[in-house]
């Protein structure tokens, strides 16, 4: 990647009307009745949002490739080649989801592509446009599918071995969604130079600084835990309160000192209890064993391993309190990915063309830019969200942040992809 310290003194414009128009248009690809959108990956719904964005693609001219996992890639060639420059973000949602996480990075990579190619013509870069075809996790026990991907990152046995509530394999819905597995490896890319996404910011920092954009310095690192409480089960009549071991209320007091301990270390460490399940279940047995999960995330890698251990220390130790035992299982533990600082420069410049100074923010949520960080040189950039809210129906950007998140975005990929 080359790039000067110079001001950008050209904001790139763009078809407000058409990139709003086509949010819209999108946003009723699995929306359901209830409220909010449903694309799971490889379903109908996520089918006919793909065949929709390829149409986009082919309208402007654009060249359309869609292979392997499902990735819909649009390209234009650059006069001199090379490494590509490469926008976009994932079209799939969570259950119940919202109209733009995800999908305004794959909009706005389409309309800034449009609108440079329309603009100014031939690239002297290589530069694409991608709709992701999975991020969220929401319908297999595995996420991050298309980045990974792409960046060389899926696990052998992988589309075997994962699975949906039914039973169906990742292979099987490749295949019914006219897919052929074997051939997954093959979205790998080498020849990626620098990858931009733009998202919606999905929480408060942005909105409570007075701030219209965000560059992104760094993604925070995940780590998924499963405790699992073990007591004892007994006559919810008969046994005396001081008798018992009851494994319901010992999660209970673990839940909240983990909210607690987040608290205390102060943002941006957080850390969530969001699924629990009791045994045996009935309305007159004491619950003898609970499995719940924690999610708990920092940017900083030595931050985030001290709550992880914590979290782990304080269940323990309530454990031995309450006469309960206590497994802590670590599922997942991905550390914080630090994001480009040359990209981040080129981003920020491009606000400022936009008249906009960007907010220098850490990301609490995983993004597809943390896996192609591994590829590529990455840069994210965010639009704040109205009230913080996303992965849900509420989920909602100003109109004027999305077209400037846009154009600055379009700005930006002008500057790395029609080098003189
Ligand atoms: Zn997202």
């Amino acid at each position: 990647m080359r790039a000067g310290a110079t001001p950008i003194r050209e904001l790139v414009e763009i078809d407000e009307r058409r990139l709003l128009r086509r949010l819209d248009d999108l946003s009723q690809r699995g929306a359901l009745e209830a409220g909010g959108i449903y694309r799971a990956l490889y379903t109908p719904a996520w089918s006919s949002a793909m065949d929709l964005v390829a149409a986009w693609l082919k309208e402007a001219g654009i060249l359309v490739r869609r292979y392997a996992v499902g990735n819909l890639w649009g390209r234009i060639e650059g006069s001199r080649g090379g490494r590509a420059i490469v926008t976009g973000s994932h079209i799939d949602t969570v259950r119940g989801g919202g109209a733009l996480d995800g999908a305004l990075g794959v909009v706005a990579g389409i309309e800034a592509v449009t609108s440079l190619w329309q603009t100014f013509g031939r690239p002297t870069r290589i530069l694409e446009c991608v709709a992701i075809c999975e991020e969220e996790g929401s319908r297999f026990d595995t996420n991050f599918w298309g980045a990974r991907a792409i960046a060389d990152r899926l696990e052998p046995g992988e589309v075997d071995r994962a699975r949906d509530a039914e039973g169906v394999t990742l292979a099987a819905a490749m295949r019914a969604a006219g897919l052929d597995p074997a051939n997954a490896v093959n979205a790998a890319r080498r020849d990626v130079d620098v990858f931009l996404e733009l998202h919606i910011e999905q929480g408060p920092v942005l909105e409570e600084h007075g701030a219209r954009l965000g560059v992104v310095s760094v993604v925070a690192g995940t780590a998924h835990l499963e405790v699992t409480v073990h007591g004892q089960p007994d006559h919810a009549g008969a046994m005396a309160m001081t008798r018992r071991r009851d494994a319901l209320l010992g999660a209970s007091a673990m839940t909240l000192a983990i909210a607690d301990l987040a608290l205390r270390m102060g943002q941006p460490a957080v850390a969530t209890v969001g699924t629990i399940a009791v045994e045996p279940a009935q309305v007159n047995v004491v619950p003898d064993l609970v499995r719940f999960s924690v999610d708990a995330r920092h940017t900083d890698a030595e931050r985030r391993r001290e709550l992880v251990t914590t979290i782990a220390e304080v269940c323990k130790t309530i454990g031995r309190e309450r006469g309960l035992d206590v497994e802590v299982r670590t599922l997942r533990d991905r550390p914080p990915v630090a994001l480009n600082a040359r990209v981040a420069d080129v981003l920020r410049r491009a606000c400022a063309a936009a008249g906009v100074e960007a907010l220098d923010v850490a990301s609490g949520a995983g993004h597809d830019a943390q896996m192609l960080a591994a590829a590529a040189h990455t840069g994210m950039l965010f639009v704040p969200s109205i009230g913080g809210r996303s992965h849900c129906p509420e989920e909602a950007t100003a109109a004027e942040d999305v077209v400037l998140g846009t154009r600055a975005l379009a700005t930006a990929l002008r500057e790395l992809a029609y080098t003189p």
